[in-house]
């Protein structure tokens, strides 16, 4: 008797430790030890009789392969999960009421990962109903079922449902420390979020759910959380972000094998790309999906690739390969009955074939379209076909239908948020309007197409840039992670430096982006009205001037003095927003030489002040050449500016070396600068000294922190109130 105890209670314990290694590796996502853990513990538990640990082993096997049918969009796991709960179905059901709700939670998992979605909600339904009085098991139920209502497009639903979780969880504060349940509820939650465009609480949530995972190890959680993170950067415009967050997404997904999350990450990646106007790098993953993930689409993701590759082609004149796109687009989508899609395929194929002057076909195609978008309202694809019609009435010279539909097309567009399609629909309506004859029409139209043309090209040109920023953060981390793998502890190292440079990036890229927009809109549009103060009020005085006593001239003065100043700031602003922005190239560049070309540039200043410019020998560093002389010539002209009133500035360029970086410093001997202004000082407009005793915008520091985040380093100041200061800058080797 005693005897049998002991090995029973061994056995126990050897089982505990079995299911709980391979409920482990399961949350790690690490499947196959989790299988096979499992497996061996079922085994057991076979062996020993034991229901209890029967129960536990299979629900746990069943899991496992429904997890792993998922990841691999493979049906016969979801065959096998289902044999493994067919076979304890008796026991589950007269085991007490927690096996049960467990059962019948792994069983809905099942048909809602193989589209039985009516099935699992009666299910879940029933299940919810007996788990009454157990609040873990309902809060895990209730999450289950806002996710598959989720799944089933029921947005209310599913909100509810969750919501409900929520509440129940808020009211309990022993389950409130139960992390497990909490990541769970919180990320079901961030989901449903996202879905209903409410993406700063969506980004709230996932947040913690990120930072629990990560404590719990639960690779899938954290994954999710990520990629929430991501999407709702991408809406947001920060596209930079968004392109980090996917890459962590699309590496971690590669590593644990999750192949359908992959294949949606890789098109997340290819549609940032294609709104970066990198086409090639966007076709290329929407290629890599269609070629190595096909399987684990569903057809409305097929429908929508289709539309996106063949928009990219499209646009990239390559009409024929644009056609074969949209016609798979359009068959997929008609067949499977996804309206909006196909009306869209229809368009953009009508708009092919007009492309190439196939106007029959076009108008067939595009009746088909305006009949399909008349029954579904505004929706995306109704500016490109009433453009598209517009087009193929212009070149059959139905010129007054043609005004019509295009009039119409660009009021579409423009409630669409198609900046594009407005453009192309202005550009024509001012071409048909010249070939009527209505040239004032034409030239109005014309001159407001130029402005939006422009407004276009600077988003186009400054999405463009952050692709090129994108991949050389890419590439830097790329390196990183090498580097840090080489130096074997990567685990640790790499997730806190890749959050910490997430960190930085997202305050930094959101700081600048909104500065350079805000600069250049501010620098260009209120230059025209400061031109108009300042001339009219020249104009004044040299009317009236003569009627004028001594104080009104005076005040004339400031006035006209104050434009001047304001259009020197402005000019200063522009430069600001402008700089760094052209493509300047980066070639190896003697600093030596950089120096002299400076001193060559400010010799009337350097000569007026009897100045004195020294250097050691500096060493050559990769750069770009226009920056690096813009860089020297700010902070020299800075270090003879601010010199003392009564000494002759002395300034010494020399540098530092260190392991992996150059610092240059260059030392002056003037006024200096206070500890608690040292930082200030880089910031735009920020000025010491009243204009009077030293003139100046506050730009120039500014200008040069700019210079040189662009080309990988750090700009900082070592001074003491009058004792002179040194600017330092520092460049990676
Ligand atoms: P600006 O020179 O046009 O005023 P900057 O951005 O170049 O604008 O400089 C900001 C402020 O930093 C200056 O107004 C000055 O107070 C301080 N500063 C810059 N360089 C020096 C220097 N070499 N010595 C002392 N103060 C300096």
């Amino acid at each position: 008797m005693r005897t049998a105890e002991v090995t029973h209670r061994q056995g126990t314990e050897q089982m505990d430790a079995l299911l709980r290694e391979s409920h482990f590796h399961f949350l790690a996502r690490n499947l196959k030890k989790a299988l096979n853990a499992a497996q061996i513990a079922l085994d057991f538990a076979r062996q020993s009789k034991s229901e209890q640990d029967i129960l536990k082993a299979s629900l746990l096997v069943a899991t496992i392969y429904n997890t792993n049918g998922r990841y691999l969009s493979e049906p016969s796991f979801f065959a096998k999960a289902n044999t493994y709960l067919e076979e304890i179905e008796p026991l589950a059901l007269r085991s007490g009421i927690l096996t049960e709700v467990d059962f019948y939670k792994t069983k809905s998992e099942i048909l809602l990962n193989t589209g039985n979605y009516e099935e699992a909600r009666a299910l879940l339904g029933k299940a919810i109903v007996k788990s009454t009085g157990h609040p873990r098991a309902e809060i895990q139920l209730l999450s289950l079922r806002s996710h598959l209502e989720l799944l089933s497009g029921n947005y209310q639903e599913a909100l509810d449902f969750v919501q409900r979780g929520l509440e129940m969880l808020e009211r309990n504060n022993e389950l409130e420390k139960d992390r497990t349940l909490v990541a769970e509820i919180y990320n079901q939650m961030a989901q449903v979020l996202i879905k209903r465009n409410d993406f700063s609480r969506a980004l709230e949530y996932s947040q913690k759910v990120l930072s629990l995972s990560r404590e719990l190890k639960d690779a899938e959680k954290e994954l999710s959380a990520l990629n929430t993170m991501a999407i709702v950067s991408s809406v947001k415009s920060n596209y930079k972000i968004a392109m980090q967050y996917f890459q962590e997404v699309l590496d971690k997904s590669e590593a644990i094998g999750f192949r359908h999350n992959i294949a949606h990450c890789l098109i997340n990646i290819g549609t940032i790309y294609a709104h970066l106007y990198n086409y090639d790098d966007a076709l290329e993953r929407y290629d890599q999906v269609l070629l190595n993930y096909r399987d684990t689409l569903d057809d409305y993701t097929k429908v929508v690739i289709f539309n996106n590759v063949g928009n990219i082609h499209y646009t990239t004149d390559k009409p024929l390969l644009a056609k074969e796109y949209f016609e798979k687009a359009l068959t997929y989508a008609q067949e499977k009955h996804f309206k909006e899609e196909s009306a869209l395929a229809l368009a953009q194929l009508s708009r092919t074939h007009t492309a190439i002057d196939d106007l029959k076909q076009a108008e067939i195609l595009a009746y088909q379209a305006l009949e399909q978008i008349e029954l579904l309202g505004d929706i995306n694809g109704k500016q490109i076909n009433l453009i598209n019609l517009g087009d193929i009435s212009f070149r059959k010279k139905e010129y007054h239908k043609a005004l019509e539909l295009v009039e119409k097309g660009i009021e579409a567009a423009r409630k669409l948020h198609d900046d594009a399609s407005e453009i192309k629909g202005s550009r024509l309506l001012a071409h048909i309007y010249e070939t009527l004859g209505e040239y004032q029409k034409a030239y109005e139209l014309l001159s407001a197409y130029s402005t939006m043309q422009e407004a276009f090209v600077s988003v186009q040109q400054s999405r463009q840039f952050m692709d090129l920023e994108i991949k050389n953060a890419l590439k830097e981390k790329q390196k990183e992670i090498e580097q840090l793998t080489k130096e074997n502890e990567y685990q640790a190292l790499l997730l806190e430096k890749s959050d910490q440079i997430e960190r930085q990036n997202q305050e930094l890229l959101q700081m600048n982006e909104d500065l350079r927009q805000f600069a250049y809109v501010a620098s260009h549009d209120l230059k025209e009205p400061l031109r108009m103060i300042g001339s009219y009020a020249q104009i004044l005085e040299r009317m009236y001037g003569s009627k004028l006593d001594e104080k009104a001239k005076t005040y004339f003065g400031y006035m006209i003095e104050g434009v001047a100043r304001m259009n020197s700031l402005l000019d200063a602003l522009l430069k600001y927003a402008t700089v760094g922005k052209s493509d300047e190239e980066f070639e190896q560049i003697d600093l030596n030489y950089m120096v002299e070309v400076s001193r060559v540039n400010l010799s009337v200043l350097i000569k007026e002040t009897k100045a004195k410019i020294t250097n050691d020998h500096l060493p050559t560093i990769y750069g770009s050449k226009s920056l690096l002389v813009q860089l020297f010539q700010n902070l020299l002209t800075n270090a003879i500016k601010f010199r003392k009133p009564d000494t002759l500035p002395e300034i010494h360029i020399n540098c530092v070396e260190t392991a992996d970086e150059y610092q240059i410093r260059i030392r002056d001997n003037g006024i200096g600068i206070a500890l608690e202004n040292k930082e200030r000082i880089f910031v735009i407009f920020q000025r010491l000294h009243p204009r009077s005793k030293y003139d100046g915008t506050g730009i120039g520091l500014a200008i040069c922190q700019k210079i040189i985040h662009r080309m990988g380093g750090r700009l900082w100041v070592e001074s003491e109130l009058g004792k002179g200061s040194t600017f330092i800058f520092a460049l990676p080797k």
